[in-house]
């Protein structure tokens, strides 16, 4: 994947998109509002919508006495790469919408940024692009799942490890010293071969999610009418 283009954005745009990002790490909410207007250069939002689902119900350009000119919403406690792009619902909906342009906000480690898509006019590109975002929303699905065994894994590991630290500290009677030390030693040879298997699923793990990122990214990048991302 090269690297993406920064995004071509007005000044005020970015301070209001800046701010929007930062209140919403904060408050751990979405933020999201309509961009109105003909352009980005005259383009205003509307009012402010805060809370999960807010993104479909974002407020209309009407209220402003504007047009409807694309959209903008954050992606709070964006920790895993899978968040630094668009949802599929995300693309449905700009797709639906009619959105000229649609920007996700989003913290990567310390940096503020900004991702933008343009929606394509083309009907057919349209299509292709909902249905293989669509297709890339499954694996995301098979790769939740895994993501979720995982967890499940790890805490039966725990419970383990800690089974075994009050075993090791049980009282013993000298003639089952032995023995019991030498059990403990193959506890905890077990106990190491787990946590390094799950360390290396966890690696695994992490890696494809970046792939997952790279991917929708890639469908963008061959459908959408523009696809930019800039630190602001
Ligand atoms: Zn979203």
């Amino acid at each position: 994947m090269p690297e993406l283009l920064p995004c071509k954005l007005p000044q005020r745009l970015e301070t209001i998109f800046y701010d929007a990002i930062i209140s919403s790490e904060k408050s751990e909410v979405e933020i999201g509002f309509h961009l109105c207007g003909t352009s980005l250069e005259d383009a205003e939002p509307a009012r402010l919508c805060l809370g999960e689902k807010c993104f479909v119900k974002i407020t209309d350009c009407a209220e402003v006495g504007k047009a409807h000119f694309g959209s903008f919403h954050t992606h709070p406690d964006a920790a895993i790469p899978i968040e630094k792009v668009p949802s599929d619902t995300d693309v449905d909906v700009a797709l639906e919408r009619g959105d000229r342009i649609d920007c996700i906000g989003f913290m990567d480690g310390p940096s503020v940024k900004v991702l933008c898509w343009c929606p394509p006019v083309d009907y057919e590109k349209k299509l292709k692009l909902s249905w293989e975002y669509g297709q890339w929303q499954w694996d995301l699905r098979v790769w939740s799942r895994r993501v979720e065994d995982w967890n499940n894994e790890y805490e039966k590991y725990l419970k383990a490890k800690e089974r075994y630290e009050v075993v090791k500290e049980l009282p013993v009677r000298p003639w089952e010293l032995h023995r019991h030390l030498e059990e403990l030693k193959e506890q905890e040879k077990l106990l190491n071969e787990w946590r390094e298997r799950l360390e290396n699923e966890r690696k695994k793990i992490l890696r494809e999610a970046e792939e997952l990122r790279e991917k929708a990214l890639s469908i963008l990048e061959k459908y959408a009418d523009c696809l930019c991302e800039s630190k602001i």
